[in-house]
């Protein structure tokens, strides 16, 4: 089985949906093709710039399902009965949300209408280099109104593939409430041939708009089984099982980040070091230097992984405008150049603090886990540990604290996640939490 959704992990309900809707739009192209052939007969001719608009229409009420209730389509497959212009995947972090959404979009450009994983269409989408297929990944901390804007337009045009033209929007909750708007009013009035799919953590009104909900529908992804997230690392990327099984045990569930941990000795150290906090916290003095020292490591992660992309871009701005020019004309471009360099930093500056929000949560998601195993120790949970190795240590602290002290701090932890989320200052909200676990 390696067609587009096998490292899809853990989820089988909703890749059954996700066949079931290819096949159906598969069928919508099908129903249309003849159709869409004899409208564009006469453009031949020149005279018919719109060709086949009409037919496309028909197939937009078709996937509305508000016209064309004609019963079975081609090969017994109901069209419009899976298939729908706009989608929602949900699920918590590293459940594959964006996993699910390429690889559906690779199932709609794919040429057998599966996503068989091995023709062009897949090919070309799953490498992000499909014409008809948009990816939007937020950098910074949001989505603007003229990005979605100008996508939006883009979406609206004729497939070149012919299929359809697909626009993937990672952390839709990162959408500015204008942007929303311009998103809202394309999924309300879909143009024919374009799919929407939207990734965000859940249904909250926080993270999508209840327009927009509701003109979508959901594919909820569950936090996959460590043992599925296990299997995958060993299959796909030839880790050794007891690895594997540490890693998918230690990510609760995040593909990702298992495989990160599995296979990057830094990320390891990260870890490790997040994990020592519960042993170190033996006073006030010591509560806040551990609190500097997580804020600090996650800015020291962030640095490191924007530094690249940063340099990177600073040197394509002033390759593309000539940095160093002294010819006629020079002064002039220089003065435009500072307002594009200026507008390079703040997306830039805007990316850094997402990507120290992100490793710092990481790490909160970590020491959660450790609590997380203190708790149900205490309780003599029949579960497994989320953390194998630091398993002693949170036995101990089951015994010192018992399941209230436990629940207080893990509750600690995870109140700091929210802080941080709401805007709190992140080291105001980690010297808070980093006292609270001192304390119990
Ligand atoms: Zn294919």
């Amino acid at each position: 089985m390696t067609d587009v959704f096998a490292d899809l992990v853990g989820q089988d309900e909703a890749v059954a949906t996700l066949r079931r809707a290819a096949a159906s739009a598969a069928a919508l192209l099908r129903a249309a093709a003849p159709a869409v052939a004899r409208a564009g007969a006469p453009a031949a001719g020149g005279a018919d710039p719109d060709g086949g608009h009409d037919d496309l229409d028909a197939l937009a009420e078709e996937l509305d399902g508000t016209g064309g209730a004609t019963g079975q389509g081609a090969e017994g497959v109901d069209p419009g009965a899976g298939m729908t212009h706009a989608w929602i995947f949900t699920g918590p972090p590293g459940s594959g949300r964006s996993v699910a959404a390429r690889a559906f979009a690779a199932a709609l450009q794919c040429v057998h209408g599966t996503g068989c994983g091995r023709c062009p269409g897949c090919h070309t989408t799953l490498a992000g280099t499909h014409a008809d297929v948009r990816l939007v990944v937020p950098e910074g901390l949001s989505i603007g109104v003229n990005e979605m804007r100008a996508l939006v337009l883009r979406a609206a045009s004729t497939p070149s593939g012919g299929r359809w033209q697909v626009v993937i929007i990672e952390d839709a909750d990162r959408l500015t409430e204008a942007a929303g708007n311009a998103l809202l009013k394309a999924v309300e009035e879909p143009p024919p041939r374009t799919v929407f799919l939207l990734c965000a953590p859940s249904t909250h009104p926080d993270d999508i708009s209840v327009t927009i909900r509701s003109r979508c529908r959901l594919v909820p992804l569950r936090q996959p089984p460590a043992g599925a997230v296990a299997e995958v690392l060993v299959r796909r990327d030839g880790i050794a099982p007891d690895v594997a099984e540490w890693a998918a045990a230690a990510a609760q569930g995040h593909v990702g980040r298992a495989r990160r941990l599995a296979r990057d000795p830094e990320a390891r150290q990260r870890r490790d070091a997040v994990l020592a906090v519960p042993r170190r916290l033996t006073g006030v003095g010591a509560a806040f230097d551990a609190a500097s020292a997580l804020i600090e490591a996650a800015e020291a992660e962030a640095a490191a992984a924007v530094a690249e992309t940063d340099e990177a871009e600073r040197a394509a701005l002033q390759t593309a405008l000539g940095a160093g020019g002294t010819g006629r004309g020079a002064a002039g471009a220089m003065r435009g150049a500072a307002g594009q360099l200026k507008d390079l930093e703040r997306r830039q500056k805007s990316r850094a603090t997402r990507a120290q929000r992100d490793a710092l949560d990481r790490a909160l998601v970590d020491l959660a886990g450790f609590y997380r195993d203190a708790l149900t120790m205490a309780l003599r949970a029949p579960v497994a540990p989320v953390h194998t190795d630091t398993a002693a240590l949170a036995g101990a602290g089951a015994q010192k604290w018992d399941a209230e002290g436990a629940l207080r701090r893990l509750e600690a932890v995870l109140e700091c996640r929210a802080a941080i989320e709401a805007n709190v200052k992140p080291r105001i909200a980690v010297e808070a939490m980093m006292l609270a676990l001192w304390k119990g």
